[in-house]
């Protein structure tokens, strides 16, 4: 009898057990209402522009400066006209590149950051076009969570609530944010390098599971850690970065760890403006340019 009770417990303890859902990756473009994920060449640099279901645009970030950045046509291109939020990782030229003209020329709801502005030209160029259009800023920390209309959700992970970012190095300052939109979750590191992942996976472990990764530091071997990797576990990584960039970004042994893993992965300088789709169940993606075939090797 005492065992019978046991078993009766047992099953309801599995059946009550939180089952988490694993996205599917589909072929067909996914209709109705979807979040989508863009991650814009802008050459050696970072950009995204997320739009969620509702149509409510914010922009991550806004590339390096120089021509091969074409993130103004980019918006023009698409009808942008008003973003509600956009979100500085950290205060990098190649993070900030179009951020004065998206400031100038875009209506701009709020900027959210870190709070921490370097004292280059292009920072207080950055806050200058703030100033001028009034535009305000929301200081976040780990433990923030903000939305971008209903259920496209983020969850600040980094920096910690009163880090003297000032000593840090500038790429440790990035803000490190999980989007979740339904079952399906994208994290997105900025430039963050070994030293703010393993403070990740002191901290926030539980988290950490998500099933984009959009590549830290544009595949320098400064980020993306084995073990932060498999905290991760992303299904697809992306990897931002110019096409033969002087940093020669992606290095191998970050590719050859996301082979390993089993990551597929995307790339910017290759495959042009990476979109994601997704209904919060289902994923699909679309590359502007197909990725190059290898070359086999000569015989
Ligand atoms: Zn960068």
């Amino acid at each position: 009898m005492r065992l019978r009770v046991l078993l009766v417990a047992v099953c309801l303890a599995v059946l009550s057990a939180p089952v988490l859902a694993q996205p599917v990756f589909v072929e067909a473009p996914l209709e109705g209402k979807v979040l989508k994920v863009q991650i814009v060449d802008v050459g050696q640099g970072d950009c995204l522009l997320v739009e969620s279901p509702e149509g409510k645009r914010m922009l991550i970030d806004a590339g390096a400066m120089g021509r091969k950045n074409r993130l103004m046509d980019f918006l023009k291109e698409r009808g942008v006209t008003e973003l509600e939020q956009v979100l500085v990782s950290h205060s990098h030229a190649d993070h900030l590149g179009k951020m004065q003209k998206v400031l100038q020329t875009i209506k701009v709801g709020r900027v959210i950051s870190n709070g921490y502005f370097h004292t280059t030209g292009i920072n207080l160029r950055v806050l200058e076009a703030m100033k001028e259009r009034s535009i305000p800023m929301k200081v976040v920390a780990a433990g923030d969570t903000f939305k971008l209309g209903e259920g496209v959700e983020f969850q600040v992970l980094h920096p910690e609530k009163g880090a003297d970012l000032e000593d840090e190095d500038v790429n440790n300052t990035s803000l490190v944010v999980k989007l979740t939109y339904g079952d399906v979750s994208f994290m997105l590191t900025g430039d963050a390098e070994h030293d703010t992942e393993a403070q990740l996976l002191d901290d926030h472990l539980k988290d950490l599971d998500a099933d984009v990764l959009k590549v830290g530091h544009h595949g320098s071997q400064t980020a993306c850690g084995n073990r932060f990797l498999n905290a991760v576990s992303p299904t697809v990584a992306i990897i931002s970065c110019g096409l033969n960039n002087r940093y020669a970004h992606p290095r191998q042994k970050v590719l050859d760890a996301l082979a390993k893993h089993g990551s597929k992965l995307f790339r910017t300088d290759q495959e042009g403006t990476i979109t994601i789709t997704t209904d919060g169940k289902k994923i699909h993606i679309d590359q502007e340019k197909p990725a190059p075939t290898a070359v086999p090797d000569a015989a």
